[in-house]
């Protein structure tokens, strides 16, 4: 497909079968918009045949509680207004050049939860912490483990972030002490975002139609106050100081091409009942590739391009968005639009697709080295850390999630 925007078919993230959501700011105050190329269009100013009163707040929250008829009608429109030249002359002067805008929230985060959904990084982190043997805690192949984070520290992408100051004990240490953490680390993750209310038990096959899109999310993690505070409840102040999403909002419409068969390992336990679903089975899989990059202070002054340091897909996932929702929900707990569920670290199962620094540098013991002769075994005060995705594959158009991006700060 073709689109008038002419820099939507090249080479961009967002073609005209993406069409992201997000929020943007050229000066004149946040407004809904939809990504072309290098473009975002003010979509509350087009003839979208749409109730205004869902663009009249500039979150996606309220289009997300309309429901997939209304998603999918947003979809349709959109994509003839952009696609079909007769609409031309009525929506180009509703474009803004994406280098002129600033990208915001994309949607209220009503609640976080973060799943535990990367075998690998379970295991390479559960190795670390807890010894070969008691890696994988005797729960996780049965159930999607997750812990509620906090929707209020959830930031986009270009905010930064700072050190947090903790409780920290190293083995060496015979009490705790209050310091800045010196284990500071991302966690490459994916984020599902719930675009309905549910009340009582959703099955798999009911909560996939209840997620409106995917973002890219960083959980920054403090390590040192994580080793220390974890046990028995779970991560708390070493992860809900700042997590990070990307401003663009790619839908599930957007990724159904790259959807792709899914299981757990015949010699795995299988999920049970509530957990699995035929469809779920047959497309609950997303391949979509991920990748990290670093830009320390450096390569900043020398002008020199941000280090890939891990890449890695979401296929590698343990359980899939429609199962986590099935068992958020299997006790009652309700979801609404807005609910943020993070997949846990996305490792692949080799060294090269860790996609933490804790995995990568084996517990800080052996430094990543960078192109440029830096090395890094945690992160520094000043380096930006860039996550991207994106889906290809032959016969579709190539889709991205734009970046999630953020630099860390020096402890207040
Ligand atoms: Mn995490």
């Amino acid at each position: 497909m073709t689109s008038w925007v002419t820099s939507a078919n090249g080479d961009t993230d967002f073609p005209i079968e993406n069409l992201p959501y997000g929020v943007f700011d050229d000066g004149a105050g946040p407004r809904m918009g939809v990504a072309i190329g290098a473009f975002v269009l003010d979509v509350g100013k087009v003839e979208h045949g749409l109730d205004a009163a869902l663009f009249a707040e500039p979150a996606w929250n309220a289009v997300m509680a309309a429901g997939p008829a209304i998603w999918a009608a947003l979809r349709e429109r959109l994509t003839a207004l952009l696609s079909d030249e007769t609409y031309r002359t009525a929506v180009e002067p509703h474009l803004v050049a994406l280098e002129k805008v600033a990208l915001l929230m994309p949607f209220r985060v009503s609640e976080y939860t973060d799943f535990y959904a990367g075998r690998h990084h379970a295991f390479n982190v559960g190795t670390m912490f807890r010894g070969a043997e008691n890696a994988l805690p005797p729960n996780w192949l049965s159930i999607p483990i997750g812990y509620n984070g906090r929707a209020s520290s959830v930031v986009v992408s270009g905010t930064p972030v700072r050190r947090p100051w903790g409780q920290i004990k190293r083995p060496e240490d015979e009490l705790p002490r209050f310091a800045p953490s010196a284990r500071f680390d991302l966690e490459l993750e994916m984020a599902a975002i719930v675009g309905q209310l549910s009340d009582g038990m959703v099955s798999v096959a009911e909560a996939d139609a209840m997620i409106f899109g995917y973002v890219l999310l960083n959980d920054w993690s403090a390590r040192d106050i994580q080793a220390w505070e974890y046990q028995p409840l779970g991560p708390f102040l070493s992860k809900n100081f700042a997590s990070t999403i990307s401003p663009w909002i790619v839908t599930m419409e957007a990724l159904a091409p790259f959807r792709a068969p899914f299981s757990h390992p015949a010699e795995d336990p299988q999920p049970l009942p509530y957990l699995s679903s035929a469809d779920n089975s047959a497309q609950g899989g997303l391949d979509i590739h991920l990748e990290a990059l670093i830009e320390t202070p450096k390569m900043r002054d020398a002008k020199a391009a941000p280090a890939r340091f891990t890449q890695t897909n979401y296929r590698h996932a343990y359980w899939t968005a429609a199962q986590m929702v099935a068992h958020h929900t299997v006790n009652g707990c309700n979801l609404q639009p807005g609910d943020l569920l993070g997949t846990g670290t996305l490792s692949g199962p080799t060294l090269d697709q860790a996609c933490a620094l804790i995995e990568l540098t084996t517990g800080g013991k052996n430094p990543i080295q960078l192109p440029n002769g830096e090395s890094r075994t945690w992160l520094e005060d000043g380096d930006t850390i860039i996550l991207r995705g994106w889906c290809e594959k032959p016969g579709a158009a190539r889709i991205g999630f734009g970046e999630c991006v953020g630099t860390v700060l020096p402890t207040p």
